[in-house]
Order: structure tokens, then sequence, then C-alpha cells
């Protein structure tokens, strides 16, 4: 059975589906959704040999081989040129290592209306990058599985500037806005996790002053978000 993570995220591909799974690991999201969408085609990407073994596996498995690619490379590097791959999900990692996937692989994202992304952790840089490149966050989703809190962010190639404030990088614009429960139980998460390391770095000799300012403003916000 797919996480509800996965299914959720699966659940923001439009049709006609021809997508990119970066870092798929088992393919369990590209299996998914090529079974469930009969003309949807995947490509999924691993670049490390276990997980790209065991992605060959489910699709082998799942009698899915004409319609998912499983690629090894790193990153975007799996997707070719001159493919019409119209969306690309990354899920599971940090979000540093989504800012590099994307970043290093730009080139290929010319004909990617749609990106899907679940960073683990560090969704403000995810969000950064994506305003930067012209990627308008067009929905949001924040979910609680198995004692872990995740985010999902999908965006759309618009070609227009776009601009989120401070708080909207921050927070998420569509999870501020909703304000869930879950959402209250990260923040509240983060606030002590803030607190603990301003503490710290009061004790440091060399006090990392812009770090410790940061984080205050952070704090700022976060009280007045949740209370
Ligand atoms: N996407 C699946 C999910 O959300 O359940 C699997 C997540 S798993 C924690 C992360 C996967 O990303 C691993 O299988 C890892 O090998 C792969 N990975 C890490 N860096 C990668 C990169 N630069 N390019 C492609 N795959 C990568």
């Amino acid at each position: 059975m797919l996480s509800k993570r996965l299914e959720q995220l699966a659940d923001y591909l439009q049709e006609p589906i021809y997508f990119a799974d970066i870092g798929s690991d088992h393919a369990y999201l590209p299996c998914y959704v090529c079974a469930r969408h009969e003309n949807a085609t995947a490509i999924a990407g691993e670049v490390n040999q276990g997980p790209f073994e065991r992605a060959k596996q489910t699709v082998r498995e799942q009698g899915l081989g004409d319609r998912i690619e499983v690629r090894k490379g790193n990153g975007l590097e799996v997707i070719r040129e001159e493919e019409e791959v119209n969306q690309i999900t990354i899920a599971g990692m940090g979000g540093k290592l989504i800012r590099t996937i994307l970043e290093e692989g730009k080139s290929k994202l010319s004909g990617v209306s749609r990106l899907i992304l679940q960073p683990n952790i560090d969704g403000p840089i995810v969000r950064k990058w994506l305003i930067e490149h012209q990627y308008q966050i067009v929905a949001e989703d924040i979910i609680s599985e198995d004692g872990y809190i995740y985010e999902i962010i999908v965006s759309d190639y618009r070609n227009a500037p776009i601009e989120l404030s401070g708080r909207e990088q921050l927070f998420g614009p569509y999870l501020l806005k909703k304000k869930s429960n879950v959402f209250y139980e990260k923040w509240f998460n983060e606030k002590e996790k803030r607190m603990k390391l301003i503490n710290q770095m009061n004790q440091a000799t060399d006090l990392p002053i812009e770090k410790i300012k940061k984080l205050e403003i952070e704090m700022e916000w976060i009280e007045e978000v949740i209370g």
C-alpha cells in the first residue's frame, strides 16, 4: 500500500501525465500513478544501485515496463533533452538536496510545467528556489504520518516574476492561510527547537550574531502565527 504522503502527492499530477520521479527508490509512486491513469508514462530516476534495482523489480512485478522506464543517474540527468516530461516529482529528501537537483538540472526544465516537491526538512529553501525560477506555488499540504510531519509543495511555471514574503517562504503561503492542526504541531516543535538553538548560540564564545538575529526574527513570526 502506498503511503498517505505519496498518495497525496500523486493527486497533484495533471493529465496528460508524462512525469519523472527523481529519487524513486522502489518506484512505488510511478507504479501507483501509471496503474491508475492508463495513458500516463513515467521515468523513475535513481542514483544508487540498490534502489535502482528495487525500482526495476517493482516495475517488472507490476507489468508496467511499457510505460515506466527506470533509469540510473544523478538528479535530472536521467531526463533526456528531447523527451516530453511535463511534470517532476521529488519526494523524501532534504530541501537542500532538492534545491541542488533542480539547480543542477535547470536545463531539463524547459517543458516542465509542474514541480511537485516533498522536502523532509528545509521547505523554505525549496520555496526560495521556486520563486527565483518563476515557479509559482499553487498548492501545499502538511501531513502527519508515522510520527513525522511532511510538507508537499506544488508549483507551476509562470513566465513572470513571483514574490513571496519572508513569512510565506518560512511557513508556506497556503499552509499559513489554512493553519491546520498539523501546522500548529509542526511550528510548536520548531519554536522549541529555535529556543534551544538560540540558548546554545548565546553561550558560544564567538557569538554567531547574524544566525541568532535570523532565528530571533523567525521566533517572532512563529509567535505571531501560532500564538
Ligand atoms: N521518493 C521516495 C519516497 O518519497 O518515498 C524515496 C525517498 S528515499 C528516502 C530518497 C531516494 O533518493 C533514495 O532512494 C536515494 O537513493 C535517492 N537519491 C538521493 N539523491 C539522489 C539524486 N541526486 N538523484 C537521484 N536519486 C537520488
